[in-house]
């Protein structure tokens, strides 16, 4: 038999209460109505008496709880700690213990306690007795729980994105990196300089200008964030590409920006690809020279630099003669071939800054800027001359020669204009045999023996 340590007063409002004598009254009461789970545990480790709230924590009564004992009502896994406890009290070695362990309630689901346990030794009347508190910490630690997984898959997708923490405070002019972040540009965190000026300095030349000026237009108020993609140099090797975004996340109690912080996120893999793709759509694959879409846009973009600079601007517009006679008789294949060295030439012949096109089927169009009428024809003459060795050089190709149209750009005159007037002198020179080239103010005949623009006729 379980000995009962406190008679309950009863405090049913019909009935006066009974005066609280004695303080074992008092403590009795204490312990019956304290807030806290409460029990008590004899040398054997036996569950003396348990309060109410430790009996509202399990869903048990106290006769029910007294009967069970802690043994049985602890998880299994949690035993031989609560026992260790117990010994621990008694070896003498410590008066109190603390220890989370978990209890099943009546419902089967177990609770999470943190459980204080204190012995006092001896007492007269009472002998050796455990007090143990307990109090639910079973929100706390699925609150707990909760966090470390958010943390775990806040770790795991910073991770996979590869993605870099930074915080700058203005009133230290310092800039600190997480650990990612120093990873991803290939340092060693002792190796950072957090100085704003050599952050910059890692950023590539031409990216400074536009990561300056966001930062200036959002400390402001201009824009509600930073957000852009700028190279940044690694430790060892190249740049990389980082999406940096961030913005004021402290402010001063007059409103000054204090704190800006934001993430760097190495998004070099979609820049590549997004490179490839633009290479892939503006690129002729079979000669590897811009197509008419970019050919277009680059063709309207020169104009605009040669108005603004008041620079001249040629173009040189090449279609290949009797080519259909080559697909018929040496095959499409072939004609592939030839397609794809004049591609080759012309990339190879062509200055740096000039631009060569494939205009469609074996049209080909040269943007000459800053070249003038006899610039180009000159710059012509040598194309066409090349035009011809590489017939020369191509097996099962007698001949190969093209006409052209040669133009440069007229004041007020449009892109479709001026390719207008290029086709037309491009034709006037097949009528007029094939094998020339035509400008404005001239006809050129060029052939093997005819590769100066002096010899223009
Ligand atoms: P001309 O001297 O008057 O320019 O005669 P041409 O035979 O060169 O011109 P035409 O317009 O009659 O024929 C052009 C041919 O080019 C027809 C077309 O099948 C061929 N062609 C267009 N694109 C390609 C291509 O990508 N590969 C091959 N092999 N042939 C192509
Ligand atoms: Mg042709
Ligand atoms: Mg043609």
């Amino acid at each position: 038999m379980k000995k009962d340590m406190y008679s309950a007063p009863s405090l049913a409002p019909s009935q006066t209460p009974d005066p609280v004598e004695t303080s074992a009254d008092l403590q009795a009461l204490a312990f019956r109505h304290a807030a806290i789970g409460m029990a008590m545990l004899d040398e054997a480790g036996s569950w003396l008496d348990v309060n109410e709230e430790f009996c509202r924590l399990l869903g048990y009564s106290r006769p029910e709880m007294l009967k069970l004992g802690y043994q049985d009502l602890t998880v299994a896994e949690d035993i031989p700690g609560s026992e260790q406890a117990v010994r621990q009290l008694l070896s003498g070695k410590c008066d109190k213990v603390n220890l989370d362990k978990r209890y099943l309630h009546r419902s089967g689901a177990s609770i999470w306690v943190r459980m204080r346990a204190s012995i006092v030794r001896n007492h007269p009347g009472v002998g050796t007795v455990m007090i143990t508190q307990v109090r639910d910490i079973s929100e706390e630690r699925a609150t707990r729980e909760a966090l470390r997984l958010s943390r775990y898959r806040l770790d795991l997708a910073l991770a996979g994105a590869e993605l870099g923490m930074w915080h700058w405070r203005l009133n230290s002019g310092r800039v600190q990196f997480d650990d990612r972040a120093v990873e991803l540009l290939g340092y060693r965190s002792a190796d950072v300089d957090g100085r704003l000026a050599s952050i910059i300095d890692l950023c590539h030349p031409e990216d400074r200008p536009s990561l300056r000026t966001q930062f200036q237009r959002h400390l402001k108020g201009e824009v509600g964030g930073l957000d852009l993609v700028v190279r940044f140099r690694r430790q060892v090797g190249a740049y990389l590409w980082l999406l940096l975004r961030g913005r004021i996340v402290e402010r001063k109690p007059d409103g000054s920006p204090l704190q800006l912080s934001g993430t760097l996120m190495n998004v070099s893999k979609w820049k590549e690809l997004e490179q490839r793709l633009t290479r892939l759509a503006t690129t002729d694959e079979l000669t590897g020279l811009l197509n008419r879409r970019a050919g277009e846009a680059a063709l309207d973009s020169e104009i605009k630099l040669s108005r603004r600079r008041g620079a001249a601007l040629s173009m040189l517009l090449l279609d290949i003669d009797q080519f259909k006679q080559i697909n018929d008789s040496l095959g499409h294949d072939v004609g592939d071939q030839v397609l794809a060295a004049v591609g080759r030439h012309l990339r190879d012949a062509t200055r740096a800054g000039d631009c060569a096109i494939r205009w469609g089927g074996e049209e080909f169009a040269v943007l000459l800027p800053g070249t003038d009428q006899s610039g180009a024809c000159e710059q012509a003459a040598q194309l066409m001359a090349g035009m011809t060795r590489l017939g020369e050089d191509i097996e099962a190709v007698d001949r190969l020669s093209a006409s052209a149209g040669i133009v440069s750009l007229r004041p007020q005159e449009s892109a479709r204009e001026l390719m207008k007037r290029a086709d037309a002198l491009m034709y006037r020179a097949k009528a007029a045999g094939r094998g020339r080239m035509e400008c404005d103010l001239h006809t050129c005949r060029v052939n093997k023996e005819a590769t100066n623009p002096a010899s223009l006729s």
